[in-house]
Order: C-alpha cells, then sequence, then structure tokens
C-alpha cells in the first residue's frame, strides 16, 4: 500500500471512532453510519463521459477526457472524497487524473484537492490567498466545524429516520465532522499550482477547459469553467436556481469584470446545454439568462 493509501485508512479508521472534542458531548460514528455515508453517494450521469458525485451539499465532477480525468471541485474533506475517488474509478475504470480545477477558494471545494495527488491543481490566482487564510487558525477551524456538526447531530435525532429530512441532517453531520478531523489531523491541503488572472484554456485533445474570472463575488475568486464539446458551464457558487445570486460583499470596481465575464457566457449561451453549480445542483440554460439578466440590471 502507498502512503496515500496508508493515510485514507488512517483517517477513515480515525473517522470511524468516538472523539472527544472541547464539548462535553461526544458525536460517534459507527459502522453503520460508515455505511449509510455509502449509500447516500449519489452519481449523477451528465453524458457518456461527465458524472457528479454527490453526498449532500459536497459535489465534485469528473469528466475522462484523452488525456486524462479532469476534476471540477474536490469536496469539504480528504475522507469523503477519498470515497467518491473510488465511486470515479469504478465507473470509469481508470485513475489517470490530469487537472483538479477549483471554482473558488472557498474551504468546501478545496480540502478534497490532495486526494488527486497525482493531478495538478487549477483555479484563480486569489485562491491561494483565500485557501490559505483559512487554516491559518486551525484551533478556530475546528471549533466551528465542530459546532456545526453538533447542531446537525441535534436536528439528526429529532428528525425521523432516513426521511429527506433526516439525510440531509445526516450528510451535513458527517461532511462537518470529516472537515474538523482533516484540520484535527493535519491532513494536507493541496492549493491550486497552476493560477491565472484573466482567463486561461485547457486542452486535453478532445476537450477544452476555457475559464474566466468573474471578479469579486461570492467569493475573491470565482471562475466560471466552460466546456464546449460537452456543452457544459460550471458556475461555482455564483448562482442558485433563478439565477439567485450568491453574493457575499458586493465590491462595485469589480462590475467591470463582472460585465466582461457575463458577455463572454452571452457568447456561448447557444451552446450551452447543462449548467452546474458548487454543489452539484443541475441548472437551467433559464436560470444561467436569469442570472446574467439580474446582474446586468442591478449592478450596473
Ligand atoms: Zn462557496
Amino acid at each position: 500500500m502507498n502512503i496515500k493509501g496508508s493515510l485514507i485508512i488512517f483517517l477513515l479508521c480515525d473517522f470511524l471512532f468516538t472523539f472527544s472534542g472541547c464539548n462535553s458531548k461526544q458525536i460517534t460514528l459507527s459502522n453503520i453510519d460508515s455505511q449509510k455515508v455509502d449509500s447516500l453517494i449519489k452519481v449523477q450521469k451528465i453524458n457518456e463521459r461527465t458524472i457528479i458525485v454527490n453526498f449532500g451539499y459536497d459535489a465534485i465532477t469528473a469528466i475522462n477526457t484523452e488525456q486524462g480525468i479532469v476534476i471540477i471541485d474536490a469536496g469539504i474533506s480528504t475522507a469523503l472524497t477519498a470515497r467518491y475517488r473510488k465511486t470515479i474509478e469504478n465507473i470509469f475504470h481508470q485513475d489517470d487524473y490530469e487537472y483538479v480545477i477549483n471554482t473558488h477558494g472557498h474551504h468546501d471545494h478545496i480540502a478534497g484537492n490532495s486526494i488527486f495527488s497525482q493531478a495538478k491543481v487549477v483555479g484563480h490566482e486569489f485562491c491561494r490567498k483565500e485557501s490559505s487564510e483559512r487554516w491559518t487558525d486551525p484551533e478556530k477551524s475546528m471549533t466551528s466545524f465542530y459546532k456545526i456538526a453538533e447542531d446537525y447531530q441535534q436536528k439528526l435525532q429529532q428528525s425521523v429516520p432516513n426521511s429527506p429530512e433526516w439525510d440531509d441532517n445526516f450528510t451535513q453531520k458527517i461532511r462537518y465532522l470529516s472537515a474538523y478531523y482533516d484540520v484535527k489531523n493535519h491532513a494536507p491541503v493541496i492549493l491550486p499550482e497552476i493560477t491565472f488572472t484573466d482567463s486561461m484554456k485547457l486542452d486535453l485533445g478532445d476537450t477544452t477547459f476555457e475559464m474566466i474570472y468573474f471578479g469579486k463575488f461570492h467569493s475573491n475568486s470565482d471562475i466560471v469553467i466552460y466546456v464546449p464539446e460537452i456543452r457544459t458551464i460550471f458556475i461555482g457558487d455564483l448562482f442558485s436556481k433563478y439565477g439567485r445570486p450568491g453574493i457575499s460583499d458586493l465590491q462595485s470596481t469589480d462590475v467591470v469584470k463582472y460585465t466582461r465575464a457575463i458577455n463572454w457566457i452571452g457568447t456561448r449561451m447557444n451552446y450551452i446545454e447543462t449548467v452546474i453549480d458548487g454543489h452539484g445542483q443541475i441548472l437551467s440554460t433559464d436560470d444561467l439568462k436569469d442570472f446574467n439578466y439580474n446582474i446586468l440590471n442591478r449592478y450596473q
């Protein structure tokens, strides 16, 4: 077994046993929980060579190209993403990962990067800064992840077993608990090594990844990724259904950048068939048009 294999097993073992947090209560994960995790990992097939693997709000997309597999976003934790990786390999029967592209630098999109250790990680130049700031205070992150997991544990106890609400609380509890373990165990965080300022194109033979920086919007490092050969656009957490903007802190200085990115999307609009957000939701081109309309009308 290689070092990475051992690391994953180690994380997984630790992940499955009781731990004591700074609080008096303990959250316990059993083998039954572990089986439940596997049963709630879902695969959405977009086309012959594109799949979305998701577990609640955790989602990664795998696109099989002639030069290897490209992953879009990598999930909230190494333990869960190691399971998604297995799922991908069971479907594609290969494990040659070429790139991981991060739609932005939030921890729930980059924490699983290290699971695809042979791949080069790609993202906007601000992704590195944004991500590293997140890890400067591990104690704070641990406390916050643990607290969130604990809140979901409470909600879980109040919900009807195996109802959609129960599944929701369960997946959220596991996501944050896994994130907690990563910080606790000093799991490696791989940040983008290939970065760009305005736009970038990756050519993988039969598949092209066209990327543009959106400007500061949901984060400092939001990018849009368009893959013409599969007529798919990835919009990260920029918006949700009906084009509802996922804006965090609007900086008016970026309006020029938004306009440029929206025009860039506009020139591709007639070719786009599938819109995928950063949490595994498949949106429609109407949602995309609504978003473009909202932005151009609200912020110009
Ligand atoms: Zn985000």
